[in-house]
């Protein structure tokens, strides 16, 4: 229902008496409607009202067909890492995120190893998992023989669900099959390796599953149940590898070596304890996360895979080595699974994720992969950087500052005077910032 814009501002949100979240047809509401629903649910005003009215860079039609029950849009900032030098190539990589100082962070990091060529990276090629569970066989070790026995039937009843893919190049390539012991008995778990070359690959994988399964349920005589990828992409791996010089990493009163020397305990710590592992890899995951956002890709997937990578051997593990070579430089390497596509979900349908696209000249999966790795590694060598340092409250501070100001109710020009004022006296907080912006606007009077 097409809905005007006069019939709509007529309608005056009304609160109920009894305040009710079972809204009937919600889904089926025109978007503003749907606005005017929560607002008379939630009392919002017409200023919070409007803030969901504009859905910025993503067209309007396109966000009712992305997600379900759209209110509006949640902008979030689009940041350029500059100084990347990715396989001998100059890149510009685009960075959605929230969080102040991720950006610089990886400028400061690929600026720092641009004199040893940049970073290089590699990928182990675009595989994904998807499972297929199988309960209520006596005989599971059977099962599993019966079910490998079928590999090329299996192999032409997944490709025949996408010829697109095989078109490309993609398609099943292997099968593995597993007894596993469970609470609830054995299970036999087949797994199906497929190429999804550009795409991440979580619906055509699924497809393939989905129609694998009742096979799978008439060769065995046993019940089929979960036919889903795994987000464990550990066959869709990444690598990026820089070399830092020390002379390229000295600050202000500190040298290269003890720079690099702190950076290397901090490593040490990450490896043998898993509070720390945990905040090493969330700060490799601010640029891997913020390139995987601003392409439109998975953030959700891209971090399962990452944190049970991390904990694949037992013990939760940075997903960086850092070591320091024969000539004393300080070498940085990442291996973690990167199952990115540009192709697909939101990749393609996204105005700004295309346009993302664009900055960085990629046009294959397996690009965006060695791009974003890099971006990891720069992300983590800043971050020990920091904290081996200076700390990172540094760096953070002049846009908390600001963030501080706007809090207190700072507008225009006072923004930046008012974090200047609060940065000068070393106090960034919201009691000063409020009494600043007193004084501020009483001399203005
Ligand atoms: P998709 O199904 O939208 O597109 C992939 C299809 O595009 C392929 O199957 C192929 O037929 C076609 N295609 C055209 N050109 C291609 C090329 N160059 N390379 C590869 N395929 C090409 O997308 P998808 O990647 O299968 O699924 C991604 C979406 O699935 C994401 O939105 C993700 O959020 C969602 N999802 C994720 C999970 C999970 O991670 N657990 C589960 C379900 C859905």
């Amino acid at each position: 229902m097409a809905i005007g814009m006069d019939k709509r501002m007529s309608k005056k949100p009304t609160k109920k008496a009894t305040k009710t979240s079972r809204i009937s047809g919600f889904h089926a509401l025109d978007r503003l409607d749907r606005l005017d629903a929560v607002a008379a649910f939630s009392g919002l005003n017409n200023k919070t009202r409007n803030q969901f009215r504009n859905t910025g860079n993503l067209p309007e039609d396109l966000t009712g067909r992305l997600i379900e029950n759209v209110i509006g849009t949640m902008n979030v900032p689009v940041g350029i890492a500059t100084n990347m030098i990715v396989d001998g190539e100059e890149v510009l990589v685009p960075m959605a995120t929230e969080e102040s100082s991720v950006v610089a962070a990886v400028c400061n990091a690929a600026r720092q190893c641009r004199n040893t060529g940049g970073i290089t990276a590699s990928t182990s090629g675009a595989h994904m998992i998807a499972q297929i569970q199988l309960v209520d066989v006596s005989d599971p070790q059977a099962a599993r023989l019966k079910i490998l026995e079928r590999k090329s039937e299996i192999s032409a009843i997944c490709d025949e669900a996408d010829p697109i893919l095989i078109g490309l190049g993609g398609g099943f390539r292997d099968l593995e099959v597993r007894v596993l012991e469970t609470q609830g008995g054995p299970m036999v778990i087949t797994h199906l390796i497929v190429d999804t070359r550009d795409a991440m690959g979580a619906n055509a994988v699924n497809t393939m599953a989905e129609r694998l399964a009742p096979h799978i349920a008439r060769w065995t005589n046993g019940t089929t149940y979960l036919r889903i990828l795994s987000n464990l992409a550990d066959r869709r791996l990444a690598r990026a590898r820089a070399v830092w010089k020390p002379s390229a990493i000295a600050v202000k009163g500190i040298s290269g070596k003890k720079v690099r020397d702190g950076m290397m305990a901090a490593y040490h710590f990450a490896a043998a304890d898993p509070w720390r592992a945990t905040t090493h890899n969330k700060g490799i995951m601010n640029g891997i996360s913020a390139v995987t956002l601003a392409t439109g890709n998975d953030t959700r997937a891209i971090e399962a895979g990452a944190h049970a990578f991390a904990a694949i051997s037992g013990q939760y593990s940075p997903l960086t080595r850092w070591e320091v070579d024969k000539d004393g430089n300080l070498v940085g390497t990442l291996e973690m699974p990167l199952a990115l596509g540009i192709i697909g979900g939101a990749t393609k349908a996204h105005p700004t994720a295309r346009a993302c696209l664009e900055i960085m000249g990629v046009e294959t999966a397996e690009k965006l992969q060695r791009i974003t790795a890099a971006v990891g590694l720069c992300q983590n060598f800043a971050a020990l950087k920091a904290l081996a340092t200076v700390g990172v409250q540094k760096g953070h501070m002049a846009l908390h500052a600001q963030n501080i100001a706007l809090m207190a109710g700072a507008k225009g020009a006072e923004i930046d005077q008012i974090a200047l004022k609060m940065t000068q006296k070393g106090s960034v907080r919201l009691d000063v910032a409020e009494s600043e912006l007193k004084l501020l606007r009483s001399k203005k009077i």
